[in-house]
């Protein structure tokens, strides 16, 4: 098959140039036989099976470790409609990750539920299969505020499963973290819904902060205690450049395990599959499951096979990454399939990111993984 290309802008440093577009033409020519379908691995042998799609980097919550009001104030330049993939768009990309190995696909942000008919692309999304004939899985993180009114058209559109944020039980709590005067009873309210709709099992993310929230670490506990809600703490990141992190701001993951076991005896759960970033824990009483995300002092990334194709349509292989792949130009200038997905595995292929291994280590820290990383509600959360 001979494949020829077509007009590809180059709109900046980090975007493909046209070398790799021919090499990327060259690799799926070479493994014609295969098709693209071919399994890709990354330089670490990590596969791609996970895929994070920004529908939005807009927020109706300023979360401080997030979005800060001081970086995300009224005049913010969010990206313009137009820069935003289509749906359309997005389920080519999706189509073409999941020939690649992806199986789950996970909208996030910003807020997702901002973004209007959300339920149109959940449904699309709903529809494909993986590589082995299985339906792929759709999920979606939202900070509820949005969830009850919206918790029944997206279980209509085929949404499986959903993971909710709430940092606190208290209204003074929450307002403190999220940095808005949206009630606790609101989000609660929306995670009541997804569960009388069947969005199960609905899990809860709750990032810790020390001195602003670790007090409701055990009122959190003791809430989703026998309610079929599965919380997971989280530590807080060095994700972007804007929320000021410290290390002494990070309660670890080992802290507040011990902290909930001194009150609720918890015994360790066997990973659900290989490369869960939560690690599983059962309260002994059989009263549910909590988990812990300890990305800082635990760090995965030797497991990690999470893509993420931000709000604009760009590749990035990392949460911490200061680059990522335009695949939105070349798509726009008529790339064919074949040629999309050899952008995607050859960036994939060159994969050799493990930012959380080396924070620990800071001579071993490439320069420019230190300064200038993108904000997550761009990426991706
Ligand atoms: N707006 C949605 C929400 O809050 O659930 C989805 C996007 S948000 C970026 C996805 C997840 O990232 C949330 O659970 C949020 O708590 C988490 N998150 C954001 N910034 C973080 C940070 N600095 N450290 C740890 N988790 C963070
Ligand atoms: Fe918004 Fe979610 Fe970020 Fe909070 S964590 S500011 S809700 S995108
Ligand atoms: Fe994955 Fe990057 Fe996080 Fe490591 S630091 S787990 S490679 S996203």
């Amino acid at each position: 098959m001979t494949e020829t290309i077509k007009i590809i802008p180059m709109s900046s440093a980090t975007d493909v140039t046209v070398q790799e577009l021919h090499a990327a033409q060259d690799r799926i020519k070479q493994g014609e036989s295969h098709g693209y379908e071919k399994l890709v691995t990354d330089a670490m042998l990590r596969p791609m099976r996970d895929l994070r799609i920004s529908v939005t980097d807009r927020c109706n919550l300023r979360c401080t470790y997030c979005m800060p009001r001081e970086a995300f104030a009224k005049d913010h330049a969010f990206l313009p409609r137009t820069e935003l993939l289509s749906f359309e768009e997005i389920e080519r990309l999706a189509k073409l990750f999941i020939q690649l190995g992806v199986q789950k696909i996970r909208l996030t942000g910003g807020e997702p539920l901002l973004r209007r008919g959300i339920e149109r692309v959940i449904e699309s999304l709903a529809k494909l299969v993986t590589r082995e004939g299985k339906p792929v899985e759709i999920a979606l993180t939202t900070n509820a505020v949005l969830l009850s009114q919206k918790a029944q058209s997206l279980k209509d559109a085929g949404l499986a499963r959903i993971t909710a944020s709430l940092d606190g039980l208290t209204d003074e709590t929450f307002q403190r973290m999220s940095d808005s005067d949206v009630s606790v009873k609101t989000v609660l309210d929306g995670i009541a819904a997804a569960q009388r709709v069947g969005l199960a099992p609905v899990k809860v993310n709750m990032v810790v902060k020390r001195g602003i929230n670790d007090h409701e670490i055990i009122p959190m506990a003791a809430h989703f205690r026998n309610s079929g809600i599965v919380l997971r703490f989280i530590e807080y990141m060095d994700v972007g450049c804007t929320n000021g992190w410290r290390m002494d701001d990070v309660v670890p993951a080992r802290e507040i395990l011990e902290l909930i076991n001194s009150r609720y005896p918890v015994r360790q759960v066997d990973p659900n599959y290989s490369g869960e970033v939560a690690e599983r824990w059962r309260y002994a009483d059989g009263s549910g499951e909590v988990g812990v995300i300890a990305s800082v002092t635990q760090a995965f990334c030797h497991e990690c096979t999470r893509a993420r194709l931000s709000t604009d349509g760009k590749l990035y292989t990392c949460l911490f990454a200061s680059g990522g792949a335009d695949l939105r130009g070349p798509l726009r200038a008529g790339a064919t399939e074949l040629m999309l997905a050899g952008l995607i595995a050859g960036h994939w292929q060159r994969r050799n990111d493990r930012y959380s291994q080396l924070r620990h280590n800071a001579t071993e820290m490439p320069k420019e993984k230190i300064g200038g990383k993108i904000e997550m509600s761009y990426i991706g959360g």
